[in-house]
């Protein structure tokens, strides 16, 4: 049996954190979906996991990991933009933060300083901005 499976298996993606995501995801809709009694959700929630499991028994192995690297980067930029928001919050009595007029960077400035001169380290525009 075991034998069988993984001649089966072989060539094929197998498990990954795209289609484990996808899986939960789709778990997760299905519950909403019969709690609230939503058709379309459930529905949803089978297409993905049609979904999943097309992605673990395929033989595109370079197009699943394709689909593994956007995730991977999106992950990374939405933990960036939490550890981020986490600093600004844990600082927010020391610093102030504010956006450059120009270029949108994001910069801070020590607090109670008053009005001081600031300049973008990105595009090197100054402007005064109260602290
Ligand atoms: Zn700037």
């Amino acid at each position: 049996m075991m034998e069988k499976f993984k001649r089966f298996m072989y060539g094929r993606y197998g498990v990954d954190l795209v289609s484990l995501a996808v899986l939960v995801v789709g778990l997760v809709l299905s519950t909403f979906g019969q709690w609230f009694n939503l058709i379309i959700l459930t529905l949803f929630s089978y297409a993905l996991y049609i979904y999943g499991l097309f992605r673990i028994f395929s033989k595109n192995i370079p197009a699943r990991q394709r689909e593994l690297t956007i995730l991977m980067k999106y992950k990374s930029k939405v933990r960036g933009w939490f550890s981020f928001k986490k600093k600004q919050v844990e600082e927010r009595k020391l610093y102030k933060y504010f956006g450059c007029p120009n270029c949108k960077q994001k910069l801070r400035a020590p607090r109670g300083r008053g009005k001081i001169q600031v300049t973008c380290q990105k595009c090197k525009t100054t402007f005064i901005k109260k602290t």
